[in-house]
């Protein structure tokens, strides 16, 4: 069974920790029996969507500038 403190690391660190279905069912199965842990994964979830949404806002707004440099390195790779 997962305590809170394994359940956490996992939460926070970016490699799935979850290899087999087993993992993964001991892990929502804590979140579903354990509040604090779940506050935590919906916290920890809700900031990488963030950092996402920052992302592809920043894209779309640097989108021609971005197709200028793919161009560039296509053009450069072309040349040689
Ligand atoms: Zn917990």
């Amino acid at each position: 069974m997962k305590d809170c403190k394994k359940v956490s690391e996992e939460i926070s660190s970016d490699k799935n920790c979850q290899t087999n279905l087993l993992e993964k069912a001991q892990f929502y199965f804590h979140l579903s029996i354990c509040p604090p842990c779940r506050r935590y994964f919906k916290h920890i979830k809700s900031l990488k969507n963030g950092v996402q949404n920052i992302f592809k806002e920043f894209v779309k707004e640097n989108e021609g500038h971005i197709k200028k440099i793919e161009e560039d390195v296509i053009q450069k790779i072309k040349k040689q």
